[in-house]
């Protein structure tokens, strides 16, 4: 049995990395998929391949929100499921040092505007979409969110405020008696393209990266994007109609300790 059959799914930043692995999965589990980035030409191969609907929405900007809305409002009518999934680290986009010193304004900003904004816009526009018949919203947000992080502090920042913006959106939408259940997932070390710049293309140096990052990570290996789409999967359909305003992590297991621990 297809566990998301006919479910309208709208993920965002789903061209590639996390949210194509999503949208993959709610491909196959029955949803009609709905996705959308900024990385067009990407996103439309994708939609062609698992037969979605791609909308470009670079989900800083409330006028794309608008405009995707009132497009899916008359193609669907609704949305079941949003994934709140699109992120920028500010170390691979050439934004210059992150550090809580030497990081430019600017640049707070710019990773606050794509992270924060872009979850904010997604709840608001989502609720709309949703209220009349119910619906689940997921918002990324990281282990990240939970720690401090000395190189990314824009990004650490923007998935702390996420963290806990999705609280609020899950007890507003509870008050409001609107059947909208809200959640964040945490992933930590999952592979996907975004740690390209980290992990460089040599792959010989690759491989001994990975191999390094693997030690600080209690089951000794990075994490693969399906990881989190089966999560987003669970927090998506009825399994979880009880589930909302959670943290659901997905770090094999960094969180649970402390590197600093006694032996
Ligand atoms: P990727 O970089 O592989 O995928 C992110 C996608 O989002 C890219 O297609 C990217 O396009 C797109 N995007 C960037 N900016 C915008 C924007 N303004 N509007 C719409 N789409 C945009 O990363 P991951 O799949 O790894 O990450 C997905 C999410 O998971 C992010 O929010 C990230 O912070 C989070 N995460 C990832 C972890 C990991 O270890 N990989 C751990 C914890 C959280 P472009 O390439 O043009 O930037």
């Amino acid at each position: 049995m297809q566990r998301a059959k006919d479910k309208v799914a709208l993920i965002t930043g789903a061209s590639r990395g996390i949210g194509a692995s999503t949208a993959r999965l709610f491909a196959k589990e029955g949803a009609r998929v709905i996705v959308t980035d900024i990385l067009d030409n990407e996103g439309k191969k994708l939609s062609d391949e698992i037969n979605a609907t791609y909308y470009h929405l670079d989900v800083g900007v409330e006028g794309d929100w608008q405009s995707v809305t009132s497009e899916i409002k008359q193609k669907y009518g609704r949305v079941d499921v949003l994934f709140n999934n699109a992120g920028i680290t500010g170390t691979n986009e050439d934004l210059g040092p992150q550090d809580p010193e030497n990081a430019s304004l600017e640049s707070w900003h710019f990773i606050h505007k794509v992270n924060l904004d872009g979850a904010f816009l997604g709840c608001k526009y989502g609720i709309q979409l949703m209220k009349e018949h119910g619906g689940s919203i997921i918002n990324m947000s990281s282990r990240s969110g939970v720690v401090g992080i000395p190189a990314a502090a824009a990004y650490a920042s923007s998935k702390a405020a996420i963290r806990n913006h999705t609280k609020s959106v899950a007890l507003y939408c509870a008050q409001k008696g609107y059947n909208i259940r809200c959640n964040s997932v945490h992933p930590g070390a999952i592979l996907t393209p975004m740690w390209d710049t980290m992990l460089g293309t040599d792959p010989d140096q690759r491989k001994k990266v990975i191999d390094q990052l693997a030690k600080g990570i209690p089951l000794g290996h990075m994490g693969d994007p399906l990881d989190v789409a089966h999560a987003v999967l669970y927090l998506g359909v009825e399994e979880s109609k009880y589930v909302t305003g959670i943290e659901l992590t997905l770090d094999g297991g960094i969180l649970a300790g402390s590197s600093a621990s006694p032996e």
